[in-house]
């Protein structure tokens, strides 16, 4: 939902999962060690109001609920990608959470914590990343029976390379299903390369 806005990135390295379709390294190794208040010190100098934390499993990493706070306090726009296998319960409330729920393609169909649908509202997101008709399906059926977008943005993403944006908006549009279709901005802007 705040796909092209400029917005101050960060990626905390470390997963519980490994999705078959994982397109960052950084999801598992290397980074470098900070502190929350030198990080809070680099948004404030990048002069950008929104902030993504992603990961990785950001959730992973316990001070990431001090820098949200503490990001909030100084009048952040704060925004948080999480893989929906951990609780939301302790994330503050004015964070946009964007929650994945794990398609059969991930190899991941079973990590999604249901407890979570409590806490995420208007303002969040979950989202499928579909591989295949087959994960379409599976989703299209969870969305139906758990009435998703009565409560909150439901987002379908095609995996890039396996399926095509514009066969999956064909399967949406016949199924008239009350979801956005989402792409990858990134990829579509600078490819596999790293971007600016
Ligand atoms: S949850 Fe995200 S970061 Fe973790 S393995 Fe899956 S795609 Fe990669």
């Amino acid at each position: 939902m705040h796909a092209g806005l400029p917005c101050f990135f960060i990626r905390l390295t470390g997963c519980n999962l490994r999705c078959s379709y994982c397109d960052t390294t950084f999801a598992h190794e290397g980074g470098f060690r900070i502190s929350v208040e030198e990080l809070v010190c680099k948004w404030q100098d990048s002069k950008v109001s929104h902030v993504l934390i992603t990961g990785g499993e950001p959730l992973l990493q316990t001070p990431v609920y001090e820098l949200m706070e503490l990001l909030l306090t100084k009048g952040a726009r704060c925004l948080l990608e999480t893989n929906g296998s951990i609780s939301l319960s302790s994330v503050p409330k004015k964070v946009v959470k964007v929650v994945d729920w794990k398609t059969p393609g991930s190899g991941h169909s079973d990590s999604f914590l249901e407890e979570n649908l409590r806490f995420i509202g208007a303002n969040d997101e979950i989202k499928f990343v579909i591989t295949s008709h087959a994960d379409y399906i599976w989703s299209a059926e969870i969305v139906r029976s758990r009435a998703l977008w009565l409560f909150t943005s439901v987002i379908f993403s095609p995996c890039y390379g396996l399926v095509k944006a514009s066969r999956l908006a064909q399967w949406l549009l016949r199924d008239n299903l009350e979801v956005r279709l989402q792409i990858q901005l990134h990829k579509v802007i600078w490819g596999e390369k790293r971007g600016v």
